[in-house]
């Protein structure tokens, strides 16, 4: 039978039921296995001179045996084995624990290398490793040795045969994938070098050479695959096809009271032009809070409307859901377009009665929380679905609400104005289209922040008296407990009791915290939107996207707990209407990399800097808090580390892909490879 990478490694010599059970522990299940399971660091072993040596450092040196190996027997089962070695300039001592059968091997005026930790105080190298007669004396040239995730009972000498062995009867089998152009455009060495190299290194330059491949290789196959599977997928005519007039949106933008930004100009073009194709819209719509996101979806809606579809936008909160029915209708006045607004507290009769007019087609859009999702509420002709902070739902509620679309698939967009950071946007996002609004509208005054220690928290209040003096309206946001809610709501209510204590007699002080019911928080909200409230405490419950443009302050107490993400989130909470606005950071940050997110804080408002900062900073794990990050595993690229060739190789994927498909016939090995890999892209 022919030989193939993905022959089990059983068909090694020396490869049993026991090893290959070992063997099956670490992941190596078959040759191709086995030949990827790359090393995760190497050890310098290069044989050093005495001058080279460096205190509690592992390494090699090379010398003639000055005196004949003696063993001494200590305790019950221990030993050492002692002898003294004599280097160019320099006579050091070398032990050896427990290993007393090493003494036949050595024998006084012989030329060995001795790997092991130096120990400079007493001069002398605690054994490792033992290369000993002549022959292996000269075949140690090399000056790396790789080491490898092994388990109980697999040895690293073991699985380096091994893979040696492997190379030796399989090599040929390793596939040239890239297109030569791109390799040839950066430099890269073959790929059946690079693995060879990842293994067995002949200088750490050889090595670096070969990581820079692999990963190259890793990222791009990646994107090729995703991208491939978008184009499929706008392939498929089962979308809505929303033909709208041009002038009719066109006479719509018209009676907007204000220019949008060239950034909405261009994401509505971007959409619109989606929405006139057969297949179905998958759009992550990405802009900063107060970019003026609502306004690009009204537009979208408007479209679809003329086009004959209707339209359904759902938000996370009552509050946001409100927000948007009321602006949305106030832009709709003087239009044929009905909207309608369906929540959980939409009262019995009053929710038949749009339930009907939905079904009928009388209702154009529809505006409201999860309340959308439920089984009887059935559109006519659903065209386009807008999820608002869309990282609020789960996957199931999103396309709970997606399935509505009875005669075709609804488009849809999802808004986020949490940036994500471009390394995501790529991986996990990489199947879908993004638009990103980046500039804000005209005339927003930059938030000012600035970064105090704790010793100085009562200037903050002085600043806070001016604010609320001003007829202004403040947040105070309290210190982020992790270990839980009910922690949390108590601290808050403490500092609640201060402020209250302090401002109380002059100003409305309120609080909001996760312990408190939906009704309740929503109406602590309602009476801050209000001015009810001048100074609301409270934990990260705050609604994201709650517009209350007369809020201009902002205190983030123990701010250094917060990732730079959500920081940023919360800074958006002022800022959004004609004063100019103030956060400050109150915090004594321990680490290094406390002060850091501090400072950066300070320096930038742009949301998207602001997330791969954050993400670089506090690492893909820890971003997403949990190990799943959704992240996808590669071998040697690690897609956060290496960003600059992940957006190198997608870029190259995207101008590759159009060409690859009329030539394919030229790249035999890559369509072999994407035909291996495209069986789990379905899932
Ligand atoms: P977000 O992206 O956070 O959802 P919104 O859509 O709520 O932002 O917009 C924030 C505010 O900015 C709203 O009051 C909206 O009417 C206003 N706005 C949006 N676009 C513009 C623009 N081009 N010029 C002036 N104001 C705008
Ligand atoms: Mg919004």
């Amino acid at each position: 039978m022919a030989r193939s990478l993905h022959d089990p490694v059983t068909v090694l010599k020396g490869v049993g039921g026991k090893k290959a059970e070992l063997l099956d522990k670490v992941g190596i299940r078959t040759i191709e296995d086995l030949l990827y399971h790359f090393p995760f660091r190497y050890e310098d072993v290069s044989v050093k001179s005495a001058s080279e040596l460096v205190d509690n450092t592992k390494a090699s040196v090379k010398g003639i045996v000055a005196t004949e190996p003696v063993v001494q027997y200590f305790g019950k089962n221990r030993n050492r084995l002692t002898f003294k070695l004599a280097l160019d300039y320099e006579v050091i001592q070398v032990i050896f624990f427990n290993q007393p059968y090493l003494k036949k091997n050595i024998a006084a005026n012989q030329e060995i290398v001795v790997y092991g930790k130096y120990e400079a105080a007493k001069q002398q190298i605690v054994g490792i490793k033992l290369f000993s007669n002549q022959q292996h004396v000269d075949d140690k040239d090399k000056d790396f040795e790789a080491i490898y995730h092994l388990t109980q009972g697999l040895s690293t000498k073991y699985l380096t045969e091994l893979i040696h062995l492997g190379l030796e009867a399989y090599e040929d089998l390793i596939l040239e994938v890239l297109p030569e152009e791109l390799q040839e455009r950066y430099h890269l060495v073959d790929h059946k070098r690079a693995v060879h190299q990842m293994h067995f290194p002949d200088t750490e330059e050889d090595n670096r050479q070969a990581r820079r491949q692999l990963k190259y290789q890793e990222l791009f196959l990646y994107a090729m695959k995703l991208q491939w599977q978008k184009l499929q997928k706008r392939r498929i005519a089962n979308g809505a096809q929303i033909l709208y007039d041009n002038h009719h949106l066109r006479d719509f933008i018209q009676t907007i009271p204000f220019e949008l930004t060239d950034g909405q100009k261009a994401v509505v073009n971007e959409i619109c032009a989606d929405l006139r194709q057969p297949f179905q819209m998958n759009r992550l719509l990405q802009g900063d809070v107060g970019s003026g996101k609502t306004v690009v979806a009204m537009i979208c809606f408007v479209a679809a409307i003329d086009a004959g579809f209707q339209g359904a936008l759902m938000v996370p909160t009552e509050i946001l859901a409100e927000q948007h029915y009321k602006s949305i209708s106030e832009f709709f006045e003087g239009t044929p377009y009905r909207v309608a607004l369906l929540t959980g507290s939409t009262k019995t009769k009053a929710r038949r009665e749009m339930l009907a007019d939905l079904i009928n087609g009388d209702i154009d859009l529809l505006i409201g929380t999860h309340a959308l999702i439920q089984d009887d509420v059935l559109f006519a002709d659903l065209g386009l679905v807008v999820i608002d902070e869309q990282h609020r739902f789960g996957v199931n509620q999103r396309s709970k609400l997606v399935a509505k679309g009875e005669h075709a698939a609804p488009n849809v967009l999802y808004m986020t104005a949490t940036p994500i950071p471009r390394t995501l946007e790529i991986t996990i996002m990489g199947d879908m289209d993004v638009s990103k609004l980046k500039e804000m509208p005209k005339g927003r005054i930059p938030i000012e922040t600035s970064w105090v220690r704790h010793n100085k928290q009562d200037q903050v209040d002085q600043l806070m008296w001016r604010e609320v003096r001003n007829g202004r309206q403040v947040y105070i946001i309290c210190p982020l407990i992790g270990e839980s809610e009910a922690l949390e709501a108590k601290n808050a209510e403490a500092i609640y009791e201060t402020y209250e204590a302090q401002f109380g007699s002059q100003f409305n002080v309120g609080l909001l915290h996760g312990q408190m019911s939906a009704d309740e928080k929503d109406s602590v909200m309602a009476a801050y939107k209000n001015n009810d409230i001048q100074i609301l405490v409270s934990t990260t419950v705050i609604e994201v996207g709650v517009n209350v443009p007369n809020a201009t302050f902002m205190v983030i107490l123990d701010a250094d707990r917060f990732g730079l993400a959500q920081l940023h989130q919360l800074r958006g909470r002022v800022g959004r209407g004609q004063y100019a606005s103030y956060c400050v950071l109150v915090a004594d940050p321990r680490t290094d990399n406390g002060k850091k997110r501090m400072q950066i804080m300070v320096a930038s408002t742009d949301g998207f800097y602001l997330s791969q900062q954050d993400l670089e900073l506090r690492g893909a794990g820890d971003y997403f808090g949990t190990r799943q990050s959704g992240l996808p595993e590669f071998k040697v690229a690690d897609p956060v580390e290496d960003g600059v060739i992940l957006e190198l190789a997608r870029e190259d994927a995207m101008h590759f892909l159009p060409y690859f498909e009329g030539n394919q016939i030229q790249y035999p090995n890559l369509v072999d490879w994407l035909a291996d890999h495209m069986g789990n892209m379905h899932a």
